[in-house]
């Protein structure tokens, strides 16, 4: 395919809506999983639905390949663009349709960022419950692809348990309907069908959501231990006892380390983990549950407990949660996210075997995670400049990978399969299964064309390529801090 090919579908857009010099393309060539890059035969910028309807139409009657993409924060690869095909970037469409407090919903457009949604919300007293780290710049498009969670869907839910409606042009070009405002919907769970389908069905539209009231209040604990299992397994104690936390979340040594110099988040000195509780709700719930959290926490290793005073306190907790990813980068001059999800109550097991990984491969590995829901997001750190050692990473995250769906659990907790984890999907499920996933997925897009070679095994995958030492610190004019 050459970009004279490209000729009708520059004329059928309003001019400059299609890229196609080296310099745009190249901004699109990975997402956040900068491992993989790949460049795009030409970008296109819609501004209204129609385009997109008119794009993806093209694309069908091509057969040329097209991949929808929000902000491009996904870290399993499933926004990297394909060689040969197109990337329908849907940023423009940022559009709130409506805010319906009395029915508490609110419908958006695709490229809708996600924290938006709850600042719109914000004057009726509700809020958008999905909570992902990169919330501030994640699209809800891409939120709804991947089905995105974050550190409050613990009690909440993911992505799925809020999007109650999706219109969607499919990868054949038809305009679809799934659900609607009603929380009630007819047959099968077609919007949750969608939800998790990576890009691979086609577009969506416009994406009805559900808001929440907003917590009256929340009771925020941190808690020190001397050892990553023995925060693992006061996660378990938590839930035994009864209690749902509005979320539960564990970093380890390193990830503290690397939190506090961009935070100063105050978290415990020389603690192995910490493990962050935080209840929520009505005053007079919170008011008892707190007593009984307290006693929980009493009886496990703790050597340090501070509860939030105030909301600044709370502020200053979850900063240095919500930095850990991007801090981390500070550590190392590389690094890779994996995701994978173990039953809760083999989390202490898990960890202790991802360390020894760690000790075997020679690469740091530093644990922040989900803990309620068993949702691991090892750091592994790595130099790119070192040959042999992105691979090295690579592997040691297949070995992750592997070891979660042996105790059970799953290759994705919320990030998606992308191009990253596809050669594992098989282990998760048998042919049958895999083969009826083939058929579904035909039937929204017959000729394959919609983000091909995510999530389903068999394709070819461009190679590793770190992106090495800038040509400036190559000639020793600038270095890496
Ligand atoms: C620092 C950091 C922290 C993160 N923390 C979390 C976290 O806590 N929880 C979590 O779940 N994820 C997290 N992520 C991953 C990422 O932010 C989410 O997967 C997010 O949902 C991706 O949104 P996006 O707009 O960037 O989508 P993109 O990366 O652009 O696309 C993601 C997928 O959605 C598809 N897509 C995009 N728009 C549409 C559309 N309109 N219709 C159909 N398909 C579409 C794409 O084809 C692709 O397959 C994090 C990422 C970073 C960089």
């Amino acid at each position: 395919m050459s970009s004279t090919a490209l000729e009708s579908l520059r004329k059928l857009l309003p001019p400059g809506r299609l890229s196609e010099d080296a310099a745009s393309r190249a901004a699109f060539e990975s997402d956040g999983l900068t491992a993989f890059r790949c460049r795009p035969l030409g970008v296109v910028i819609p501004q209204n639905e129609a385009e997109v309807v008119q794009t993806v139409r093209w694309c069908h009657e091509h057969s040329i390949p097209f991949v929808a993409r929000g902000s491009g924060t996904s870290l399993s690869g499933g926004s990297m663009p394909v060689a040969d095909g197109i990337v329908i970037s849907l940023n423009r469409l940022r559009q709130i349709i409506k805010v319906d407090p009395d029915n508490r919903i609110a419908v958006v457009q695709p490229g809708v960022i996600n924290l938006q949604v709850s600042a719109a919300a914000a004057p009726y007293g509700l809020y958008y419950a999905p909570d992902p780290s990169s919330q501030k710049i994640c699209t809800i498009g891409g939120n709804i692809a991947f089905n995105s969670g974050g550190a409050h869907c613990l009690k909440y839910g993911m992505t799925s348990n809020h999007v109650i409606g999706i219109r969607a042009v499919t990868a054949s070009g038809e305009i679809v309907s799934f659900g609607g405002p009603s929380l009630e919907s007819v047959g099968p769970d077609f919007t949750g069908l969608f939800c998790g389908s990576e890009g691979l069905f086609g577009v969506a539209l416009d994406i009805t959501l559900r808001l929440l009231p907003k917590p009256e209040c929340f009771h925020t604990v941190l808690v020190g231990y001397r050892s990553l299992r023995a925060a693992g397994d006061a996660v378990s104690a938590v839930i035994d006892s009864g209690l749902l936390p509005g979320a539960m979340e564990i970093m380890e040594a390193l990830a503290i380390e690397a939190a506090e110099a961009a935070t100063s988040c105050g978290y415990p000195k020389g603690a192995a983990a910490v493990l962050i509780v935080e209840l929520e709700g009505p005053r007079e719930k919170i008011d008892a549950e707190r007593k009984q959290l307290e006693s929980v926490i009493a009886s496990t290793e703790a050597f340090e407990t501070v509860v939030a005073a105030d909301a600044r306190q709370r502020d200053g907790i979850w900063a240095g949660r919500k930095s850990a990813f991007s801090a981390v980068g500070k550590l190392s001059p590389d690094f890779l996210v994996q995701d994978g999800v173990v039953p809760r109550k083999r989390l202490g097991e898990a960890l202790e075997a991802i360390e020894a990984f760690s000790k075997d491969s020679g690469l740091r590995v530093a644990n922040v995670f989900h803990a309620g829901d068993g949702n691991l997001h090892p750091l592994i750190l790595f130099d790119d400049s070192v040959d042999g050692e992105l691979e090295r990473a690579e592997a040691l995250a297949g070995k992750i990978l592997n070891l979660c769906v042996q105790m059970g659990g799953s290759i994705t907790g919320e990030h998606g399969v992308g191009m990253e984890k596809r050669d594992f999907l098989p282990k998760m499920y048998d042919s049958a299964t895999m083969e009826l996933m083939h058929r579904l997925r035909a039937a929204f897009d017959p000729k394959t064309i919609a983000n091909p070679g995510k999530m389903f095994p068999g394709a070819e995958a461009p190679a590793l390529s770190g992106h090495g030492l800038h040509p400036l610190e190559k000639a020793g004019v600038i270095s890496r801090e």
